[in-house]
């Protein structure tokens, strides 16, 4: 059988390091290309060491680099150029925010597959990118968890789906008050209950932000009305999403919580192999399966998510834009945790938006937003 030529995007990063670890689990079944990560070069070396790749990137030129006989390639330049090799059949885009975007169309312009974990790319130009994927026939298969469950719960049956069910974990503050949200510690946000992730998705997990990204995601995933699209915070996490059906009956996707399932469906699609080897779950070890009504009011940014969603437009790009750089000042810092949601409903109302924007439209505001967004903290 042929290897699956796979290239990833973010290799370093947290989904990057498990793809590579679900990669190395099925070594008869793939073939690395290429590998880029941004700036974790020792970690890099380690995995040029281990997979052989043709082609390296870093973001930014570093002698550390030991290519061993790889291309090397920097920066955006790198990125697009990975992702045009036809060579690829699939390229896992696991970079952490806006820099997902450019990669990912070139990727759909030479007709390669996707295994799309960057939200990002999707809630600045899902329009765009489904658009453009539909009429080349590229397949954008989900990495993020939630829309994985969704996509496996539909199982082709597109046209019979009434509802989409996303599930929460509710993140760490889920059980505090709005007085602890606003006092909270960087140290407290990154404290994630149930998944180890990078940094910016885990504050994002904090606020419930990363569930607006989510919903967003999935309507452009799915082609699914805002409407119905439902929140339901889970804090166990067993249950990863759930379809109902026009018949009223609801298949949900259940497991231990591990990314591992999700990317390996994703890169492996349409097959299941024997891979990593994830713990069974235990119906009766597991015993408690709760279900709660999300919090708006100690997590507003989910409303303004959703409320960005339904507008479209520019809307969902200047909130994701304006949240970035809040979440990265918050990192730094700068502001509080709930300074985030002040910033990015300020910055958010003061928007004019585009209806229907072209991606140079969308760079252009994404890239005043960030200025904007900026100038507040300075
Ligand atoms: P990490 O921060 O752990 O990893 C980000 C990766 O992107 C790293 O490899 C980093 O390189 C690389 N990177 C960052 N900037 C650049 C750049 N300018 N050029 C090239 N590479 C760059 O993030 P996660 O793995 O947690 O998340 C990645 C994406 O997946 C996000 O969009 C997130 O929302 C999404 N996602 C993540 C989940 C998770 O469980 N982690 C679940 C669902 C979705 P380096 O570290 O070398 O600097
Ligand atoms: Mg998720």
């Amino acid at each position: 059988m042929n290897k699956k030529k796979i290239s990833i995007i973010g290799s370093t990063g947290s989904i990057g390091t498990q793809t590579l670890e679900v990669i190395e689990k099925l070594k008869d079944k793939f073939e690395i290309i290429s590998l880029a990560g941004g700036s974790n070069v020792e970690l890099l070396n380690k995995q040029i060491e281990k997979f052989h790749p043709k082609y390296v990137s870093l973001a930014n030129k570093d002698e550390r680099l030991q290519p061993q006989g790889a291309k090397v390639l920097y920066g955006k330049d790198g990125l697009d150029e990975i992702c045009s090799n036809k060579e690829n059949d699939i390229i896992v885009v696991a970079v952490s925010g806006r820099v997902g975007l450019e990669p990912t169309l070139k990727a759909i312009d030479a007709g390669i597959d996707i295994a799309l974990a960057n939200k990002e790319t999707l809630v600045m130009a899902g329009d765009i990118v489904m658009k453009r994927a539909r009429e080349k026939k590229v397949k954008i298969l989900p990495v993020d968890s939630e829309h994985s469950a969704i996509f496996q719960c539909i199982n082709g049956h597109d046209d019979k789906v009434e509802r989409l069910i996303i599930t929460a974990s509710g993140g760490p503050f889920l059980h505090k008050t709005i007085d602890d949200i606003k006092q909270a510690t960087v140290e407290e946000a990154l404290h994630h209950p149930r998944w180890n992730m990078g940094k910016k998705i885990t504050v994002d997990s904090a606020t419930l932000m990363n569930k607006g990204l989510e919903v967003i995601e999935a309507h452009h995933l799915f082609s699914m009305d805002y409407e119905n699209i439902n929140v339901v915070v889970h804090p166990q996490s067993y249950l990863h999403s759930a379809v109902e059906f026009k018949d009223g009956s609801i298949i949900g996707q259940i497991g231990v919580p591990s990314m591992h399932i999700p990317i390996q469906y994703a890169i492996c699609y349409p097959e299941r192999p024997h891979g990593i080897k994830t713990r069974s779950f235990n119906f009766v070890e597991a015993a408690k399966f709760e279900f709660l009504e999300p919090d708006f009011v100690k997590f507003p940014l989910l409303n303004l998510a959703f409320n960005a969603g339904k507008t479209g437009g520019t809307a969902p790009v200047c909130m994701n834009a304006a949240n970035e750089e809040a979440v990265y000042a918050f990192l730094n810092g700068k502001i509080r945790l709930y300074d985030i949601y002040t910033t990015v409903e300020k910055i958010y109302n003061q928007h004019n938006i585009i209806k229907s924007p072209n991606i140079d439209e969308i760079f252009a505001l994404d890239e005043e937003i960030r200025i904007k967004t900026r100038e507040l903290f300075s």
